[in-house]
């Protein structure tokens, strides 16, 4: 795939307020500043599409990118930010719990993780969640440029561990800085768009 042309389109705040559209919806996942936005900017090939920040959580929208009017590319609020209310968490825990559940153009999620850790509560009960549902998922982890080659393997297989993730599961690294992945998250979304 080669994606031409990416559009802001919309943010939703509320699962009912999601726009009415024929045309498949490719979710992105992951917890706040794992590189979500560094990811969505790369593969776009734009600078400041999906709005990077250090400010973990300040997204609390679906924000909907209309992709070469092929597909949207759903970028869910970033989960797992310790220093907000628990009003604040349980809204989003709803607002993706609903979308994920009865979005019905959903075809697919790139789940994100972070290639240095060990994968949060909140990654496993994501990729639990993903394994039940029967959704079509590929596993990014990213920030691979700030590991060695040595620990990549290491990392891989505690992932593939943590997460119980078997060889049929989809599973990339990927960095926003050097390129890598790029190509397996582009083969990914071809995929989805054959289904
Ligand atoms: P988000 O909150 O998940 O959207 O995360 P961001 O895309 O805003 O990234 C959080 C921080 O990690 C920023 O300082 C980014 O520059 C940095 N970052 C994101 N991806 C990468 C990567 O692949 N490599 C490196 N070295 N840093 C990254």
């Amino acid at each position: 795939m080669q994606i031409s042309n990416a559009e802001f389109y919309k943010s939703v705040y509320k699962y009912e307020d999601c726009p009415r559209l024929q045309q498949p919806e490719v979710a992105f996942s992951g917890r706040s500043n794992v590189g979500k936005s560094s990811l969505i900017n790369r593969i776009t090939r734009q600078k400041k599409l999906a709005r990077t920040s250090n400010t973990p959580g300040r997204t609390q929208s679906l924000n909907y990118f209309n992709i070469d009017d092929k597909f949207y590319l759903v970028d869910l609020p970033g989960y797992g930010f310790a220093n907000v209310p628990q009003k604040v968490k349980d809204d989003w825990a709803e607002l993706i719990d609903t979308y994920l559940n009865y979005r019905e153009n959903l075809i697919g999620v790139v789940q994100i993780i972070d290639s240095r850790h060990k994968p949060t509560k909140d990654d496993k009960m994501m990729v639990e969640w993903l394994q039940a549902s029967g959704l079509s998922y590929l596993i990014v982890a990213t920030k691979v440029d700030k590991i060695s080659n040595n620990k990549k393997a290491k990392q891989k297989k505690l992932i593939y561990k943590e997460l119980s993730l078997t060889r049929e599961d989809n599973f990339t690294f990927f960095s926003a800085q050097s390129g890598e992945g790029s190509k397996d998250v582009y083969e990914y979304l071809d995929f989805l768009m054959q289904l």
